[in-house]
């Protein structure tokens, strides 16, 4: 991978600051880009999709025609890290919800998933997880009305597990997770996807 590959964070919506700013720790501030439109994606090599609000995620990758443009990227190899709302977004499968206002997914990541299943903001919590690759102490990862992970498919690999059930999930360049790495202050996660993605 060229010196000038960009890491980007997907800027529609979301926890964009926080992601940006560990990116740029590591790889410092011109090699990371925010992703607002088809063209921002050109030389990025490794794509974070945040945390966020997934109906609305779905509803502007299509108005701003990046859904098939990530679509297509990912087929040629780019990277993505895709966190909570995001991991709702790569999935197969999404639940349906008694709202009937669902996201359209990507179906990027073989998982099949349930909006919500750990309660509402109030009942966000704090865990530390065994992260596969990650070496020193546990992870602290932050559920934030955080979606679960019902099922995997056989290509999907497991990560990291809270409680019996997979919340860190890799399927070749596409990862997800199901809690939000990126407040935490520790930048592992992030530098174990960009170098998958042969960024350093
Ligand atoms: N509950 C949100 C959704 O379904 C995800 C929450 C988050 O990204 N922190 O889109």
């Amino acid at each position: 991978m060229p010196r000038t590959a960009l890491a980007g964070v997907l800027a529609l919506q979301g926890d964009v600051p926080e992601h940006k700013a560990v990116l740029v720790e590591l790889l410092g501030q011109e090699r990371v880009v925010a992703v607002r439109s088809k063209e921002d994606l050109a030389n990025v090599a490794a794509l974070i999709i945040p945390g966020g609000e997934s109906t609305t995620f779905s509803r502007l990758l299509d108005a701003t025609g990046l859904r098939s443009e990530v679509l297509h990227r990912v087929k040629d190899g780019m990277g993505i890290l895709a966190t909570c709302a995001g991991l709702i977004l790569v999935a197969t499968q999404v639940e349906r919800s008694r709202s009937g206002n669902d996201p359209k997914p990507l179906g990027l990541l073989d998982v099949s998933v349930r909006r919500n299943d750990y309660g509402r903001q109030v009942d966000s919590f704090e865990a530390p997880l065994e992260f596969e690759g990650l070496k020193g102490e546990p992870l602290m990862a932050s559920f934030i009305r955080a979606p679960r992970i019902l099922k995997v498919g056989k290509q999907v690999h497991v990560l990291a597990l809270y409680e019996d059930s997979p919340v860190a999930v890799r399927q070749e360049n596409v990862w997800g997770l199901t809690f939000h790495p990126e407040i935490s202050g520790d930048t592992r996660v992030h530098r174990l996807f960009l170098q998958a993605c042969k960024m350093f």
